[in-house]
């Protein structure tokens, strides 16, 4: 079925860029994505897939079902754009003031109703089911985890779950993946520091917050490096903070937050408790009170090894060995398809995709672009790895 695919895919072509522009050129925010997700369940539809919609609020899944019964493989993509005004000048350039795809997740519907339509095509070949989870709110939301909480993981229940994520830093035809951690857990914490205000002049007549919060903040960036084994990635960092409204006014309290980034399961239970020791240590040192709270976001997205492998085998045997570039290290951002990868064994792989020009822009930027040429390499590589988890073999 090898050769099959790698056609049926290359004829696809100018239908991926067609569905790649059109959402490109209507971008919409998580939770909103209403025109994109209607386009996507029409396509799907059309290909005869069974459809459901409104999932997590924007969310369509699709589900091939195969010639004979088998086990059922899930494919993800998400939809969402990104609140940042497109500055590439293309001619298919966001219509929507202030919304972009600067993140590749056009590429991604794109290459997902790609793989349907080459898969629907053989359906009657494959042993077992395919389910497409098209995923709203990437960006900004989680979408993953209210899916996940809605059951797209059930009926039929998914035994594994693999995807793409566009990735300019290689060339198309290039798969970059590794077994593991590729991307952090996401955590947010918040705290208060309730002291007393008064008068500038006077502060021994005051509980100043501001001296106070910044010790805290002092010791959380010293403290927490210093008290855990290097060797372990983490990341804490204060990224906003309030508090005082004039020059010569001690105010009550200050507000400030930031964020926590790990890449193990057990350092990241030990965060929450040691940066509230530190907190409730200095404040209680001044006489201050605090508030603490402490969020959980995105989960650690960890690359299960056997679905890993099995992807890096199908890239090498479709484009050869040298199409295989092993991510040397995680990068510490967050990415909520951890979410299935807590329940069902998957990986993710960065799909090649480099423009050729001088400039390249990384994602989230305003003149981000991507090369096209990338759409149908991502298409064979989730339609012959979906093949080969079903059937056994290519
Ligand atoms: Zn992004
Ligand atoms: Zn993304």
């Amino acid at each position: 079925m090898k050769e099959k695919i790698r056609q049926e895919a290359a004829k696809l072509f100018d239908w991926l860029v067609e569905i790649r522009r059109d959402i490109h050129a209507h971008p919409e925010i998580g939770l909103q994505e209403v025109r994109t997700s209607a386009r996507v369940a029409d396509e799907l539809r059309r290909l005869g897939l069974e459809v459901k919609t409104g999932i997590g609020m924007t969310g369509v899944t699709g589900l091939l079902k195969g010639g004979s019964p088998g086990r059922t493989i899930a494919i993800r993509a998400d939809m969402d754009a990104l609140p940042i005004e497109e500055q590439t000048g293309l001619p298919f350039a966001s219509q929507n003031k202030g919304v972009m795809h600067a993140c590749g997740h056009d590429g991604h519907v794109s290459v997902a109703l790609g793989t349907a339509r080459v898969l629907s095509g053989m359906r009657e070949r494959l042993r077992g089911n395919v389910k497409f989870i098209m995923q709203p709110a990437e960006e900004n939301y989680g979408g993953a985890r209210d899916l996940v909480e809605e059951g797209v993981l059930e009926n039929p229940a998914v035994d594994a779950i693999i995807a793409l994520h566009i990735e300019v830093d290689e060339s198309a035809g290039k798969l970059v993946i590794k077994p593991g951690p590729i991307g952090a857990a996401a955590d947010v914490f918040m705290v208060s520091i309730n002291g007393k205000g008064g008068h500038g002049s006077e502060p021994q007549a005051c509980i100043d917050p501001i001296h106070i919060a910044a010790h805290v903040i002092t010791a959380m960036q010293t403290m927490i490096p210093r008290s855990f084994d290097a060797r372990d990635p983490l990341v804490v960092s204060v990224c906003s903070i309030q508090g005082g409204s004039a020059f010569n006014v001690i105010p009550d309290c200050v507000h400030f937050g930031g964020t926590v980034r790990t890449l193990s399961r057990e350092r990241r239970a030990a965060i929450p408790k040691k940066l509230e020791d530190i907190v409730r240590g200095i404040t209680s040192t001044f006489g201050a009170t605090f508030d603490f709270s402490y969020i959980h976001g995105a989960p650690i997205t960890a690359n299960e090894p056997g679905m890993t492998d099995l992807m890096k085998g199908v890239a090498a045997e479709l484009w050869g060995p040298d199409s295989v570039v092993e991510m040397d290290k995680p990068h510490m951002g967050s990415e909520d398809y951890s979410y299935y990868l807590e329940k069902v064994p998957g990986a993710m792989g960065l799909l090649g995709a480099r423009k050729d020009r001088e400039i390249e822009y990384p994602s989230h930027h305003p003149r981000y672009d991507f090369d096209e040429r990338c759409l149908p390499f991502g298409v064979e590589l989730l339609a012959s790895t979906a093949v080969k988890f079903l059937n056994g073999e290519l």
